[in-house]
């Protein structure tokens, strides 16, 4: 038997591309499975960033580049933070990683200590819990309540907050509860992080992808660009979850140890998908506008149709491309509904607790398929119900 480092028995991993692989298992045996568990667009990238791609292969972006990122995509991604946060920021206060993940597992891996606390949203993307315990921080959950439209209640935070807080890592639009941060927590987060004197990891990456109301970042309140890292990325906004392009923008120290932490472990992010990235923040916007639309509408669609199924309740999110029903008042557990849903209606949705224990209830569904599998899936999952 291999004896594996211990550290390793700390780190946790993602159930979507668990479930995943279970309902593609049961595809290739001729089931029909409608896939409502993974979280990415179902559109293709837009054409003219792919053809950006492909110019920038034939003219040579091919070999290793900058660890930090291309100085010309930096200052794009700083340009663009800097209007649609409206605060300036530098091409040195931006670094590029293959995709949005790695600036998690960076941050933590630069900032945070054995022992150090971290809090983290409870049901959240289920990494945050995974990495804070890996490098052996202690994970204090911060429990997002549907009372509050998935927002926490700020008496829980201040009661998470000790003095051994290190980092606050927040997420709006969130996943898995869609649910968004109002301009009035953000303000009162500041706040606390500058009182008590802790750092904040912004998860911005579904900041393109909201329906009510306007995307507010932490980065924009007084005092906070010194101690916010914020995340965002090419993945969902632009439908690119498998070029791999996001970033980190933070104060340039953090910066630094991100870049030394590139060096060690990718050299640097792919070159030619960077000059794509540059495109897609210049370009025009007009497939964002309609792949937003389409989201809305399909939004639209699943809240009503879960809301018409006796025992499941509904809230309409206000971002992302995630619904999360509470599946409380029908006589199985999530665990046993989502596992029940594969295996006799063939849809493939994910538990809540796979977000953690304050998902217990609800089931996640992504509605990043057309709205035809959406009907149907709303259909199978109705008639499924009707039979417990
Ligand atoms: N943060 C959240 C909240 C996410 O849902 C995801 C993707 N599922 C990521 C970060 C990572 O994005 P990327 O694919 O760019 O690494």
């Amino acid at each position: 038997m291999i004896k594996f480092a211990e550290r390793m028995n700390r780190l946790g991993t993602e159930s979507a591309f668990e479930v995943l692989a279970r309902a593609r298992h049961l595809e290739s045996q001729g089931r029909s499975i409608i896939h409502l568990e993974i979280g990415q667009p179902d559109f293709p990238t837009p054409d003219n960033i792919c053809e950006a791609a492909c110019q920038a292969m034939k003219q040579g972006y091919t070999g290793y580049g900058p660890a930090a990122g291309l100085m010309e995509f930096r200052q794009a991604i700083a340009d663009h933070i800097t209007k649609t946060r409206g605060i300036e920021v530098l091409p040195n206060e931006v670094v590029v990683t293959p995709g949005a993940k790695p600036i998690i597992f960076f941050t933590l891996m630069a900032l945070v200590n054995a022992g150090d606390e971290v809090i983290y949203p409870n049901p959240g993307f289920p990494v945050y819990e995974s990495v804070i315990n890996f490098v052996g921080a202690k994970a204090i959950s911060l429990p997002l309540l549907e009372e509050v439209d998935f927002r926490f209640r700020m008496d829980d935070l201040i009661d998470a907050i000790s003095d051994r807080t290190r980092l606050l890592i927040l997420n709006s639009p969130q996943n898995p509860t869609g649910g968004l941060l109002t301009e009035e927590d953000l303000a009162a987060i500041a706040q606390l992080a500058k009182e008590h004197d802790f750092y904040i990891l912004a998860d911005e990456i579904y900041s393109g992808i909201i329906y009510d109301g306007q995307h507010t970042s932490i980065l924009q309140f007084p005092g906070m660009k010194e101690r916010t890292i914020l995340l965002d990325g090419h993945s969902k906004t632009y439908a690119m979850t498998g070029w791999r392009l996001g970033y980190g923008v933070a104060p340039q120290p953090i910066v630094e140890h991100i870049t030394r932490l590139m060096i060690n472990s990718n050299s640097c992010t792919c070159s030619f998908t960077q000059i794509a990235g540059i495109e897609a923040l210049t370009g025009p916007q007009d497939a964002v506008i309609q792949m937003v639309a389409e989201f809305r509408r399909r939004r639209d669609a699943i809240v009503e149709g879960l809301n018409r199924i006796e025992g499941i309740h509904c809230l309409k999110p206000a971002g992302a491309f995630y619904v999360f029903p509470n599946v409380t008042r029908l006589p199985l557990s999530c665990d046993e509904l989502a596992d029940y849903l594969l295996a006799e209606a063939g849809v493939a949705v994910l538990s809540g607790t796979a977000f953690g224990k304050w998902g217990d209830g609800y089931l996640r569904l992504s509605y990043a398929n057309s709205l035809e599998n959406i009907q149907e899936a709303l259909q199978r999952i109705e008639t499924a119900v009707g039979r417990l």
